[in-house]
């Protein structure tokens, strides 16, 4: 067993901890107040590798694993959470079309991901299916060579912004299984029918793309299908196995750049003669924090290299999901109380990342739902 990160695993964080401090905080509070998209730090980052970095070398990316991916996104969030959500964005989906992907649709489709000059999306909940993935009904009916879609999502990341969507869609209502029913296709999203609209109001992450999507007989090639027709519901699982590591990572890093905004603030700010730090209060609170974060930090890591080594471990990805986000959620709150009323104020950026952890227990299966995920599979109950 060895718990140190490689060379090449501690430079990865070297670099991805400079991108985000000359990048990312410089501009974050600006972008967050104006709610605008930055495409052109898309762009930058990309540059550098950072955008999709798990993608393979021949389809334009490093080739790199998931716990590098998580490296670079536990930085980003530390640094300035709503920018790095919008960098966690773009290949957001990415992993399905090189799981599940024809040869072509990797060619023509990821390589201007991991460039950085498309952005893509990933689009399963509905109005009335949320939590509740298989109940899904946005429909694709194969029509002779095509599939004609119709139906509406909700809350969709990068809706308004993306070049193509990957979207959920009932393709076999008649199956009694309900994890038989659905399949994945590939949309783009110039294609007649196909419409968005920008949600405005999220509570942060601002300058993050947040949409809801219409399909009105948008008509795809019967090639856009992602995977095996009916096996949908169980490539989703697949993708969820990986992706809930990736939020475990934004998590991660948003608490440790929490507590390290703590940490400042309470070695200056003096009361009652003496620093918030010189308290034994303040100490304890440290303490649990740092641990926290540790544990987080710890399983986190392992579930990702369950991904890399080729085993995902669902019920290691749930635990890393829903516990990661729980210990963001605790540690933030703790960091502003720290910050007294200041910290209630946009002078500091530690109400930004109170407002932005929240969404971390909601996407990609609720807290409740990661439980539900665990508990079952101990119980060994469906
Ligand atoms: C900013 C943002 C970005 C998002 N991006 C995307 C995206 O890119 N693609 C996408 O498809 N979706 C996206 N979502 C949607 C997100 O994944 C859903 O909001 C989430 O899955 C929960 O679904 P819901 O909101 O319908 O809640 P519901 O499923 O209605 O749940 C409401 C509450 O009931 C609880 N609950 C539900 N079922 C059970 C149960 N069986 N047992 C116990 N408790 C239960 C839940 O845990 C929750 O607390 C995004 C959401 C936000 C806010």
């Amino acid at each position: 067993m060895d718990f140190e990160l490689s060379n090449r695993q501690k430079q990865i964080r070297l670099a991805a901890r400079e991108f985000a401090e000359g990048e990312l905080v410089p501009i974050g509070k600006e972008c967050e107040a104006k709610g605008e998209f930055p495409r052109d730090l898309i762009k930058k980052a990309a540059q550098l590798g950072f955008i999709g970095c798990f993608i393979k070398k021949e389809y334009g990316g490093l080739g790199l694993g998931l716990l590098e991916h998580g490296i670079i996104l536990e930085e980003f969030w530390r640094a300035e959470p709503g920018l790095a959500q919008v960098l966690a964005q773009p290949a957001f989906g990415s992993d399905i079309l090189l799981l599940y992907g024809t040869e072509e649709q990797k060619k023509n489709y990821l390589p201007p991901i991991a460039k950085g000059d498309w952005v893509m999306g990933f689009s399963i909940t509905e109005p009335e299916a949320g939590s509740d993935a298989a109940s899904v009904t946005t429909t694709a009916v194969r029509i002779g060579e095509e599939y004609v879609i119709n139906g509406n999502k909700v809350m969709i990341s990068n809706g308004t912004e993306a070049k193509f969507i990957l979207v959920f869609c009932l393709t076999h209502p008649e199956e009694t299984s309900k994890s038989k029913r659905h399949s994945i296709l590939l949309v783009e999203t110039d294609r007649p029918g196909y419409k968005a609209d920008k949600i405005h109001g999220k509570m942060g992450l601002h300058a993050s793309d947040t949409a809801n999507i219409f399909f009105n007989n948008v008509r795809v090639p019967k090639e856009n299908l992602v995977g095996v027709e009916g096996n949908g519901f169980f490539q989703l699982m697949d993708f969820l196995d990986r992706s809930r590591v990736i939020i475990a990572a934004h998590a991660v890093g948003l608490a440790q750049g929490a507590i390290e905004q703590a940490v400042n603030y309470v070695k200056k700010r003096k009361q009652f003669g003496k620093t918030i730090a010189s308290f034994q209060v303040t100490q304890f609170k440290v303490a649990e924090m740092a641990t926290l974060i540790e544990t987080a930090r710890g399983i986190m890591y392992k579930a990702a290299w369950y991904v890399d080594r080729g085993t995902p471990n669902s019920s290691l990805s749930a635990m890393a999901k829903w516990w990661a986000s729980n210990v963001a959620v605790r540690v933030v709150d703790e960091a502003l109380q720290l910050h007294g009323g200041y910290g209630y104020l946009d002078d500091y950026p530690i109400e930004r990342f109170y407002r932005a952890a929240k969404l971390l227990e909601l996407y990609e299966g609720t807290k409740e739902i990661q439980k539900l995920l665990i508990g079952r599979q101990i119980l060994g109950v469906k």
